[in-house]
């Protein structure tokens, strides 16, 4: 027996979890595996803080098996012995993943069942023998409802993510589950987060239960490296792109407010050359499917997500994690960079903040209790912005012709013709200037030419060089006012410098 099965084996594993624990290339227990796996093989009911990202699954999962495995109790079809409840379909599929991880020496049958599908494959399935079912609430009740699953043989029950579950307005749903249920059951309820409704639903559903905390309440990872840029907020994707590209980050989540907003930041990436897809609740069930697994795999190097869809989300070793947005709730900026520096890995997250969200940083930093380094690149700062719009004012009176009434309208005329020529020179910056400098440039690079190159390794607003503004002569500076802010915001970035 090697040394992680010693770990593991002190914490009473039988012999065929043990050598999944080996293959799974475990070292050691994690804490709240540590805490938990002792108290669930002994039949308590637990409330456990965790957040994804601790080994929380297979602090579950483990004893679960054990238990299970060790009666002699044989499975009937649509009658599971074990109910997972989950509040999404992605965090379904990952227990699930886990649970055919950690099981795969016993002869234990498991099933995920989870809305936005095709509900006939999971009647076929639930018409087998199955111990374990993973379920989120409503696709669960519609099967209670149609007579395809029987909930009165459940011996154990998990409540996964239970904060997140009533957030999601599932409390009803989860009720009515409970009716179904044996009164003879051992309760398992992990949560990041513990709120007053979640001790009232812990106080109805736990009977003596163990506690478990394994990092202190709404604590930020310390392995990740957070920073915030306060940017303009229209210069926010000219520097997720440079970002992206400068850096040459491979795998990135990156969370909008928004289902529109992801989709657009996807999109809108697309057209700077870097590939990216958006995953959120209106996203079919397969398309989502199909974009985590190319964002896992690392085919897809940016997933953009709103905080539900990407609740839960486990994915080995994230390195980068992006606030495009800062979340309205200052938990959820935890449960987002959680995604990364999980489970020992280090991760970076990386906030982009425009003057509007000030005050949700101020709440954010209050609630972890330490001010976020701030960080800047040159030309996509608020001061640059500011410096931009002053430049402008000035400049605008002085070529601007003397308002008498009767040219009045004409100045108006003249300025409507440079904002049009404006926006013109802003598109051409977006489209053409970065992809006629840099991609010649990367090319060379051989990391970079093996996959799609970003077009915006710098940033939209710095498709000229930057001596064409500064060599502006007084003269020059008759310019329309958004050109100098395009060429001022495009000076070549001399890389990003923390700033405290
Ligand atoms: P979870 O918090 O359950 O979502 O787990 C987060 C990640 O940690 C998953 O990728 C697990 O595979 C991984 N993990 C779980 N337990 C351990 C462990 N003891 N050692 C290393 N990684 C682990």
């Amino acid at each position: 027996m090697n040394q992680s099965q010693n770990e593991f084996a002190a914490l009473a594993l039988a012999s065929p979890l043990l050598r999944a624990i080996t293959d799974a290339g475990y070292d050691k227990p994690t804490p709240i595996q540590a805490q938990a796996i002792p108290l669930v093989l002994e039949g308590r009911d637990l409330l456990a803080a965790a957040q994804t990202g601790t080994g929380k699954t297979a602090g579950f999962t483990l004893p679960i098996l054990q238990r299970l495995s060790a009666s002699n109790e044989r499975p009937r079809p649509g009658r599971p012995r074990c109910l997972i409840l989950t509040p999404t379909r992605e965090l379904a599929a990952q227990v699930g993943e886990s649970v055919d991880t950690y099981g795969r020496h016993l002869k234990l049958s498991s099933l995920i069942v989870f809305g936005g599908v095709n509900i006939n494959p999971q009647l076929a399935a639930l018409r087998k023998p199955i111990d374990i079912l993973i379920a989120t609430p409503g696709r669960l009740l519609d099967h209670a409802g149609q007579r395809s699953v029987d909930l009165s043989g459940v011996e154990i029950l998990v409540l996964d993510e239970a904060d997140r579950m009533l957030d999601m307005g599932f409390i009803r749903d989860i009720r009515r589950v409970l009716a179904l249920l044996p009164r003879q059951r051992q309760n398992l309820l992990f949560s990041a987060t513990f709120s007053d409704e979640i001790r009232q639903l812990a106080n109805g559903l736990l009977h003596n239960p163990a506690t478990v905390e394994v990092a202190r309440r709404n604590t930020a990872s310390e392995l990740v490296d957070q920073s915030v840029h306060l940017v303009p907020k229209a210069a926010k994707r000219g520097l997720l792109s440079y970002l992206i590209g400068s850096n040459r980050w491979t795998q990135v989540l990156v969370f909008t407010r928004t289902k529109h907003g992801a989709n657009r930041l996807a999109e809108q990436l697309g057209k700077d050359g870097i590939e990216a897809m958006a995953i959120h609740g209106n996203k079919s069930q397969n398309a989502r499917t199909r974009a985590l697994a190319a964002f896992k795999d690392g085919s897809l190097p940016v997933l953009v997500a709103t905080d539900i869809a990407a609740r839960g989300l486990d994915i080995e070793q994230l390195p980068h994690v992006v606030n495009y947005e800062l979340p309205n709730v200052a938990e959820d900026y935890v449960h987002r960079i959680g995604r990364t520096g999980r489970a020992g890995s280090t991760g970076a997250a990386v906030s982009l903040v425009d003057d509007e969200e000030i005050k949700l940083l101020a709440g954010i930093e209050r609630l972890i209790g330490r001010r976020i380094p701030r960080v800047e690149v040159e030309g996509f700062t608020l001061a640059d912005a500011a410096r931009h719009e002053s430049d402008a004012a000035q400049a605008a009176p002085r070529n601007a012709p003397r308002r008498s009434q009767a040219d009045g309208r004409r100045g108006g005329a003249e300025r409507r013709d440079n904002r049009h020529e404006n926006r013109h020179d802003t598109r051409r910056g977006d489209n053409r200037g970065p992809r006629d400098g840099r991609g010649k440039g990367q090319a060379r690079d051989p990391v970079q030419a093996q996959r799609r190159q970003p077009a915006s390794a710098a940033p939209e607003h710095s498709p000229r060089p930057a001596t064409e503004t500064r060599s502006a002569s007084p003269s020059q500076e008759t310019a329309p006012a958004s050109r100098k802010l395009v060429g001022a915001f495009g000076r070549p970035p001399s890389g990003p410098r923390r700033i405290r």
